[in-house]
């Protein structure tokens, strides 16, 4: 079982990315697991095609521990298996204690072991690396880290950030850095300042994704683009970059 999680900046395209490299492995034949770990919960929309699925934290405060795994999950474009750790009521708890909540509840009900991935997902809001969001980084869960990127600041603020929380953890055997993913924008010098970001974190970037309206319009029929447009050549993009973060991930299994 190959895990991984996707950081990143709210709003930089972590969900689309996650769900059409999720889709794109899928339909290489493997079993697929995606888990988002934001409390907007709709990391697994486009897979499952639903606004949106019960999530782990509403699960235990509607029914504490009365529920089973099929309530956590949903099985979206060919088999693959969506969870949505969820989020506390805005305003209070802390959503990272609740994303830890989430995933311990997930392993306790047998997840891992009864669905048997070969690729878990987590996607992960990388906004605040406080210890709630760091969990999915921490030993039994992901071993290998993407970070997603764009050439705006905000991003890269964001991405060195996460970056920092890895280096803070790799002598306790954790998860480790394994590449950035450019997902465009179209900012000036942007390749540059990825490159330049990449190598100040020691990283690489493995994989870029162009801005393209064929993402959004996948986005309104509620699917990926691999499923609604896979002869596109952003399906292509997503293909390419589902390979290499397999190959990254199983080097650092
Ligand atoms: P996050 O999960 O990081 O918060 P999302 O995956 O929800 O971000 O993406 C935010 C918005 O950006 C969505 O409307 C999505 O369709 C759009 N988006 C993501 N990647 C691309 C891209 N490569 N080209 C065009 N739009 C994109
Ligand atoms: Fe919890 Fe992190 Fe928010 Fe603090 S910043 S309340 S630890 S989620
Ligand atoms: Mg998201």
């Amino acid at each position: 079982m190959i895990k991984i999680a996707v950081y990143g900046k709210g709003g930089i395209g972590k969900s689309t990315t996650v769900s059409n490299i999720a889709a794109a492995l899928a339909d290489r034949g493997l079993r697929v697991m995606q888990i988002g770990c934001d409390p907007k919960a709709d990391s697994t929309n486009s897979l499952h095609g639903q606004a949106a699925i019960p999530t782990i934290l509403d699960l235990i405060r509607q029914k504490g521990d009365a529920f089973s795994l099929k309530d956590m999950t949903v099985k979206g474009y060919k088999g693959v298996v969506c969870v949505e750790a969820g989020g506390p009521a805005p305003g209070m708890g802390c959503a990272g204690r609740g994303i830890i909540a989430a995933l311990e509840k997930l392993k306790e009900k047998g997840a891992y072991d009864i669905y048997k991935p070969d690729i878990v997902m987590y996607d992960v809001l990388g906004d605040v690396v406080c210890g709630g969001f760091s969990m999915p980084m921490r030993k039994g869960y992901a071993d290998a880290v993407f970070i997603i990127t764009s050439g705006e600041n905000m991003a890269i603020h964001a991405a060195a950030n996460i970056a920092m929380a890895l280096e803070n953890f790799k002598d306790r055997g954790y998860a480790r850095l394994a590449g950035i993913i450019l997902n465009s924008r179209n900012v000036k010098h942007e390749e540059e300042k990825v490159l330049e970001l990449a190598s100040d974190i020691h990283s690489a970037v493995i994989g870029s994704l162009s801005r393209s309206t064929v993402v959004q319009e996948a986005e309104e029929l509620h699917k990926t683009v691999i499923e609604a447009y896979p002869a596109s050549s952003m399906a292509e993009e997503y293909r390419i970059l589902a390979a290499a973060i397999y190959k990254e991930a199983q080097k650092r299994r």
